[in-house]
């Protein structure tokens, strides 16, 4: 059997289209939303990243900024940044875009983003709004892949759901939407002992490892749904998941190709998350 691919691309589309029409109805309306995305340095990832961020806007209308800060900017500068942005009223959605340089805190530069504009969904509030069942907003990268699911019409209670990751961004939210969807979930780490035997289990495998062909064929079961979170920039230039995706297309039921999967969806749900705060902003 040969896995249904998940088009992330086209399905990033058809959401960016359904959330332009609740951005018309703002603009009729007088208002315009806005996201404002700070980055630190010149890291060539973060600034492709947010390149495709600020296209996602336009795509969909949306008044976007950049503000660019060297990377010997210090702490309280970028404090006053995230500030400044908190009490302009064209900006709705706030992204500090991560890694951070090491002198800079990034938790204290996320609780500092006002809560009403924490569009990456990062704020302790947020992420605690999601640990009660309350999302505001939901994280992009997680929202997408449930986004994802839903699409494919994927059922997702009373699956055995196994995720493998746990960072703030992707892999401990990923589980707490999982469970709020009633799936069985567990969470596998790096510390995990026989990674194999727990994802055999899985019916819905999602990793976010950050580690090139971590999962292969022999690891999956016949027929699971696996979504592949990671980015992996190989030797050659080439990106690469976490899932071999040659040997376990054969094997699963439904896969995300990486690139075209979980990334495009990550920016859907920036833009989907930045109309939802001019939104409620102006209820
Ligand atoms: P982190 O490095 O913050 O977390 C990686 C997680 O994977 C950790 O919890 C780690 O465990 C776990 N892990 C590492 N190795 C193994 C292993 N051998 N077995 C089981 N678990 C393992 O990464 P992120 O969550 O930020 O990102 C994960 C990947 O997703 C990266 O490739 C990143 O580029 C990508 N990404 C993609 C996005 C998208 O839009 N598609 C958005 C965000 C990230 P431990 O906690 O024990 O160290």
């Amino acid at each position: 059997m040969s896995a249904k691919i998940i088009d992330g691309v086209a399905i990033a589309k058809a959401v960016r289209e359904e959330w332009k029409h609740r951005a018309d109805k703002l603009k009729v309306r007088g208002i315009l939303p806005g996201l404002a995305v700070v980055i630190v340095g010149d890291n060539p990832a973060s600034s492709m990243y947010v390149r495709n961020k600020i296209k996602a806007c336009h795509e969909v209308g949306l008044h976007s900024e950049v503000h660019d800060m060297p990377e010997d900017v210090t702490e309280e500068m970028v404090l006053r940044q995230v500030e400044e942005l908190n009490s302009n009223p064209k900006i709705h959605g706030i992204l500090v875009q991560l890694p951070l340089p090491k002198h800079i805190d990034a938790n204290k530069i996320i609780e500092a983003i006002s809560v009403e504009k924490d569009v990456d969904g990062l704020h302790l509030y947020n992420l605690g709004a999601l640990v009660t069942g309350n999302q505001v907003f939901p994280p992009c990268t997680p929202y997408g892949v449930m986004c994802l699911l839903e699409h494919m019409n994927i059922p997702v209670e009373g699956q055995h759901a196994i995720v493998v990751g746990r960072s703030n961004i992707v892999g401990k939210p990923m589980a707490l939407m999982l469970l709020q969807k009633n799936a069985t979930v567990s969470i596998c780490t790096s510390k995990t002992r026989d990674l194999k035997q727990h994802t055999l289990q899985a019916d819905i495998l999602i990793v976010a490892a950050g580690k090139p062909k971590l999962i292969t064929a022999n690891m999956i079961k016949d027929g699971a749904v696996v979504i592949d979170v990671g980015i992996n920039r190989l030797d050659d230039g080439s990106l690469a998941g976490d899932v071999d995706f040659q040997g376990v297309k054969e094997k699963a039921g439904y896969i995300t190709p990486v690139p075209g999967g979980v990334g495009p969806m990550t920016i859907a749900m920036l833009v989907a998350n930045t109309i939802s705060a001019a939104e409620r902003i102006s209820r």
